[in-house]
């Protein structure tokens, strides 16, 4: 079975992109149309930088509602990295509109009272989310890790409560929304008022779309837990059921799950679908890591499950060109459902799954992958344990044993699938690129 790769949405892609990027230029237009003379009085500055911090607010409130269409043509995931940046131009752009008005402005009105204190309220969410909920790069610098740490273990700062506090962003959009409507400058204009109005009430019921509407209509085509199963000391899968009439995931999508028991709270978390979509039952494998996911081999059998998904562009397919998988620890749930969808007779394609974990015991479903070699001539399973002895799973992936492993005299027809931890991520995909391997896509467990 011979499919062709989805072809890039190459206009698309960089059409809503720029289109988010430059939306402002029209309400600035309307604005500013016929005095764009006065730009640099300290008052239209404050003005032009508003306009753009709140265009560039309502595009983060959007971004961050799980869209399908942008799901689709973009991955849920480098949406939410488009959310960020927009956040962080709409910060910057605001704090410029507070500087440049308070330059021209004395007096503490209501109004500037109002929008201030959703200005406050911005910072401290984006702070917050810098700091604790993202992964940077200042995160690997030693002291800022120790610092981060502090916090999360003395103040109990954990990522689902710093993910409740971030919805206040919502909060933060209406209280600067009534800065908007109250200011003299758009109360003069009845179109202004409208748009403002408009654009603050789409953004507002999207958000509360997301956040309330569709849970209570994912409730109603809730899952229920099948069976608990312990793979190893730290891993465990759950089987859920599957209500009749639901959309099946592609093999590597991800959804987010809240299992409505008293030992899980209300947070919802993502989790790979590593079933096979032509299975009756969906599953999920997950790795005890905090909080949350320590508490999951306690779940009970029909435990009733909110599922939110799928999502995910991390669908491999099968054009005639090679494929390497590389999966790092439990970043092998993608591949486990993609592999299992394909299972022995349609791998068509030359195929590496190079799998690289700590320690053997959490090499859950080996068996599955030699047995899958044993039968398909395409596909290649090279395991590699880094944390103990094993024989003949010796290795790092560096450019050495890539090139040794690879046919690289067709690197650019090479397909590159890479899930894992964010130094498996980064030096990977540095090493595929040294030895020729253009292709490459990501599926990260953090965002
Ligand atoms: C797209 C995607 C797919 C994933 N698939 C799998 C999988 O198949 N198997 C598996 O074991 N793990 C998977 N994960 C990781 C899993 O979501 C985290 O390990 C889990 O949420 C950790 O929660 P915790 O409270 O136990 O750990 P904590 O120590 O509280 O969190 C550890 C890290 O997990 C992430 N995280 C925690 N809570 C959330 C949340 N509510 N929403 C988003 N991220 C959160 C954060 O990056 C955090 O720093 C996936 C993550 C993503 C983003």
């Amino acid at each position: 079975m011979m499919k062709t790769l989805p072809m890039n949405n190459r206009f698309w892609k960089p059409f809503w992109v720029f289109t988010v990027i430059l939306s402002p230029a029209l309400p600035l237009q309307l604005y500013f149309g016929g005095s764009w003379y006065s730009i640099f009085h300290s008052y239209s500055l404050g003005m032009f930088f508003g306009i753009v911090s709140y265009v560039y607010f309502f595009f983060t409130l959007i971004a961050a509602s799980r869209i399908r269409f942008f799901d689709r043509l973009y991955g849920h995931d480098k949406v939410l990295v488009f959310h960020g940046y927009m956040a962080l131009a709409a910060l910057v752009f605001s704090v410029l509109h507070y500087i440049f008005k308070t330059m021209f402005f004395k007096e503490n009105t209501v109004q500037i009272v109002i929008g201030a204190t959703g200005l406050i309220l911005f910072l401290l969410i984006s702070v917050l989310t810098i700091f604790f909920m993202v992964n940077m790069p200042v995160h690997r610098i030693k002291i800022i890790r120790k610092f981060k740490n502090y916090f999360v273990y003395h103040f109990g700062f954990d990522y689902s409560l710093l993910k409740l506090f971030h919805n206040f962003t919502a909060l933060a959009f209406l209280l600067i929304t009534v800065h908007i409507l109250g200011a003299s400058a758009t109360l003069e204009v009845t179109s202004r008022i409208i748009a403002v109005g408009t654009c603050s009430s789409l953004a507002l019921f999207t958000f509360i779309n997301h956040k309330f509407l569709r849970p209570v209509l994912h409730y109603r085509k809730s899952l229920k837990v099948t069976s608990v199963n312990r793979l190893a000391d730290n891993i465990i899968e759950i089987r859920m059921n599957l209500p009749q009439g639901r959309a099946p995931h592609k093999a590597g999508q991800y959804g987010y799950f809240r299992f409505l028991s008293p030992l899980c709270g209300r947070w919802e978390h993502p989790f790979t679908v590593s079933s096979a979509p032509q299975s009756k039952e969906l599953a999920i494998t997950v790795k005890k890591l905090g909080n949350y996911t320590e508490k999951l081999p306690e779940i009970k059998a029909g435990t009733r499950v909110i599922f939110d998904g799928p999502y995910g562009k991390f669908t491999p397919v099968q054009n005639g060109n090679p494929l390497l998988f590389i999966a790092g620890g439990i970043g092998i749930t993608p591949f486990l459902s993609i592999l299992s969808h394909w299972e022995k007779d349609r791998i068509m394609v030359p195929l590496t799954l190079i799998w690289s974990s700590r320690y053997f015991n959490e090499m859950i479903h080996f068996k599955f992958f030699k047995r899958i070699e044993e039968q398909n001539d395409n596909f290649r399973f090279i395991p590699i344990v880094t944390g103990e002895m094993v024989q003949g799973c010796k290795g790092r992936i560096d450019s050495v044993f890539l090139k040794d492993n690879m046919n690289v005299k067709k690197a650019d027809n090479i397909s590159a699938f890479i899930c894992g931890p964010e130094p498996l991520l980064h030096s990977a995909s540095k090493n595929l690129k040294e030895i020729g391997i253009r292709n490459i896509y990501f599926e990260k467990f953090s965002y």
